[in-house]
């Protein structure tokens, strides 16, 4: 059984299921003599206690794996145990009505459960999943039970759940688990960033297939293509794992690659780089051999959290990548928010057309208190490192100066007080809309660089929402419109002799590595598991070839016959293996 769900991180997987279905906890009742209150109420309160420290046993354990500028995931948690009402309600109904102290607090649990879904403050409301989860904790620390077995997995398994709290996939034995697929959940969702970061394959988004598998079934998943097969039959499951063999074996040959450069047959070179959302991320740099980092989205700090990142925390995540990426270079882009990402913290409001609203480089430049406060940790970061700064989603010149005002601003507060930056800091304009794409050329006097954020731009090219899926057939990266949007990107900016990268996921679609190398793209960045195959197309093709196959496929006039002439080109240029 196939089920089809959102690649989370990238990678292929077959094992044993471990399906995690929260146990039901038994809630006994009954009642207590007015002697034992006292008691009862202390074991209530050392059962606070338990819960507090166990939190805070996971958040460093999440801070050793992920880095200390990974967001503190807990202070929700930590909000809602503290929380006043929580305990004197409890304590409340132990002291009138003799309860013990598990049938008081799942009572008032119950209470507040109830009232999440009416709360007014929408952080608050998207808190109900922590409320749970602390909650259960309480009640489990009262009853005296242990953690669920997640923690001493003995065994390699691939972990499905309906959601995984941060709390439980901080608690994991990582050597022991092989992926994550989820029922719900997006390439944003914590799952989704944390496997990333750990470089564990997951699917999310797989609607019900906790429903679909029971535990010790056999399940392969497929980070790359999104896909989940639940008991796939033999055929299947062996092709999955030729595949899976094929990517070691080429991994190992790769391997070998890392520090060779991203050079044709006949010297043309361009840029590999990886995209990252965490700073801690900047360690796979090695790995992969990416020559540094070309995306780093920034939104992940500003995401599930109820106060906004402070300067000095900004300043500390980007100072620690750019320290640890150098000598080579970071591109910190700025706040993206908006589109599918909400920070509920910025209240912003619900808006009919996300995607074309109050997004990016709009919101910012709305709030300067904002955007500046992050400028001004990315400046101070900045003689750390090689760093650059990029603004998402400009679709106008006026919006690109107003930026570069605000930046110019900061440069000189920050020169005022005496604040070291690097005074010749790179700034870079993704383009993403096709009224930047289109005029490209003016845009290209006010910036060093261009990074096309393909994602995007093949959403607003061809009007279709990259994330409904519906319509994800429309969504074609191939298409004779988006290829010709690239090129007139890319020459324009080499017009005025600056480069343009693609940072969108095409970047690292092997199918388009020779297009985008024969348009003449400079630079690309990806999730930098792709890094080594990308390079190794790069390395078995002169840029004359493919300079001619780009030409060829921009004259033919539909995406069906670009991918298969593209299919078809594959042979002469001996890659090693079958693409996707
Ligand atoms: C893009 O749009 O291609 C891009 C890289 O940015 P994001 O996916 O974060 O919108
Ligand atoms: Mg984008």
């Amino acid at each position: 059984m196939l089920i089809k769900g959102i690649p989370a991180s990238p990678g292929i997987v077959a094992g044993k299921a471990f399906v995690l279905k929260p146990e039901a906890l038994t809630i006994p009742k009954y009642k207590i003599s007015q002697k034992e209150v006292v008691a009862e109420t202390k074991r209530y309160m050392d059962a606070l206690v338990l819960t507090r420290k166990e939190l805070a046993g996971i958040q460093k354990k999440v801070e050793k794996e992920l880095g200390e500028s990974y967001p503190d995931i807990f202070a929700a948690h930590v909000l809602i145990l503290d929380d006043p009402s929580l305990r004197e309600k409890t304590v409340k109904i132990i002291e009138e009505k003799n309860a013990n102290a598990e049938h008081a607090v799942a009572q008032v649990l119950e209470k507040i459960g109830k009232t999440f879904s009416h709360i007014e403050d929408s952080y608050l409301r998207e808190r109900a999943q922590d409320f749970k989860d602390v909650g259960r904790r309480i009640l489990k620390n009262l009853l005296g039970k242990k953690e669920e077995t997640l923690t001493n997995l003995s065994d390699k398994v691939i972990i499905v759940a309906h959601d995984l709290a941060p709390s439980e996939t901080a608690q994991m034995d990582k050597k022991n688990v092989l992926g994550f697929a989820t029922d719900v959940g997006g390439r944003t969702s914590h799952t989704a960033i944390m496997a990333r970061s750990l470089t564990i394959p997951a699917v999310v988004g797989l609607r019900d297939i906790t429903q679909r598998i029971e535990s010790g079934d056999d399940i392969v998943i497929d980070g790359h293509e999104g896909i989940a097969i639940v008991n796939p039959p033999k055929s299947t499951l062996e092709r999955y794992l030729k595949r899976r063999k094929q990517l070691a074996v080429l991994e190992k040959k790769l391997d070998k690659l890392k520090k060779a450069p991203a050079q044709t047959t006949d010297g043309h070179r361009i840029s590999l780089m990886a995209n990252i959302e965490m700073p801690k991320e900047v360690e796979l740099l090695e790995r992969y051999g990416a020559e540094g980092v070309g995306l780093y989205r920034t939104e992940f700090f500003f995401l599930n959290r109820r106060d906004i990142p402070s300067e000095e925390e900004q300043f500390q995540a980007y100072k620690y990548a750019a320290e640890r990426a150098y000598p080579l270079p970071v591109v910190i882009r700025t706040l993206d928010l908006g589109g599918d990402k909400f920070a509920s913290v910025l209240e912003t409001p619900k808006e009919i057309n996300p995607f074309l609203g109050w997004r990016a480089i709009r919101f910012c430049l709305a709030r300067p208190d904002i955007f500046k406060t992050q400028l001004r940790a990315i400046l101070r970061a900045s003689i750390y490192g090689k760093v650059s700064v990029m603004y998402p989603l400009i679709s106008a010149l006026q919006e690109l100066r107003q930026a570069n005002k605000l930046l110019e601003e900061t440069k000189r507060e920050l020169k005022k007080e005496k604040k070291e930056f690097s005074r010749n800091i790179k700034i870079g304009a993704m383009i993403e809309t096709p009224s930047a794409a289109i005029t490209s050329d003016l845009l290209a006097e006010e910036v060093d660089f261009f990074s096309i954020g393909t994602n995007d731009l093949i959403q607003y090219a061809m009007a279709v929402d990259r994330i409904n899926e519906k319509i994800a057939y429309l969504y074609q990266p191939a298409s004779p419109a988006v290829l010709r949007f690239i090129k007139h990107i890319v020459d324009a900016g080499h017009r005025k002799g600056i480069k343009t990268a693609v940072c969108g996921e095409i970047a690292g679609d092997i199918q388009l590595t020779l297009i985008l190398l024969g348009l003449g793209v400079d630079e690309l960045s990806m999730g930098p598991v792709a890094i080594p195959e990308v390079k190794q197309i790069i390395r078995s093709v002169s840029i004359e070839e493919a300079r001619k196959i780009t030409e060829k496929a921009l004259s033919l006039d539909s995406t069906e016959k670009i991918v298969s002439y593209l299919k078809s080109v594959k042979e002469p240029l001996r890659l090693l293996y079958e693409p996707r």
